[in-house]
């Protein structure tokens, strides 16, 4: 089976390192997309994000990060991917996810939905984006590749001792 976990990994956080873990180890190959959102400045390019993913996943041995536009449906098709991945923080996330996976299903792709572990449930990319924006430690939040990306960011917006 070759699935297709999507988002916009911006940036990445344990959450998501641990869902592609898990997820990779369901299947024989995961693509990890990484989409490009028109309305939204990214914190992190594509092509930084690509790489962080690739290289979070060289040791799993069965991952590809790749960067899409467009519909998520037609970039699975495209890479072969027979089913869509998505993480489950909450309540709220399934009511969000519910709809697409719809739409996705009738357009003939079945999403399967991983709970988050307990230990990353609070973790988002919006998190983290607030935690570096602030200043404060991303040691718990990011795997050490991201901080060191990230770590000049929150290094500027540090509040003087
Ligand atoms: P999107 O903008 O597509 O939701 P994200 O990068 O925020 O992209 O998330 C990508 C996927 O990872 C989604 O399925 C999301 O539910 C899942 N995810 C996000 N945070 C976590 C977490 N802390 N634990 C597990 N899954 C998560």
């Amino acid at each position: 089976m070759k699935a297709l976990y999507p988002g916009s990994f911006d940036p990445p956080h344990l959450g998501h390192v641990d869902l592609i873990r898990r997820a990779a180890a369901q299947v024989d190959h995961l693509v990890v997309g990484v989409a490009f959102n028109q309305d939204k400045q990214p914190l992190l390019s594509a092509d930084q994000r690509v790489a962080l993913l690739t290289a979070l996943g060289r040791e799993l041995g069965n991952i590809t990060a790749i960067a899409y536009h467009g519909a998520t449906v037609a970039f699975a098709k495209a890479q072969g991917c027979t089913v869509l991945i998505r993480g489950l923080r909450n309540a709220a996330d399934l009511d969000a996810e519910s709809g697409m996976a719809q739409i996705n299903r009738a357009n003939g792709l079945e999403t399967l939905f991983l709970v988050a572990d307990a230990a990353h449930q609070h973790l988002s990319s919006r998190l983290v984006k607030q935690v570096a924006s602030a200043g404060l430690a991303l040691d718990a939040l990011v795997p050490p590749a991201v901080l060191a990306v990230l770590a000049p960011i929150a290094a500027r917006n540090r509040p003087e001792a």
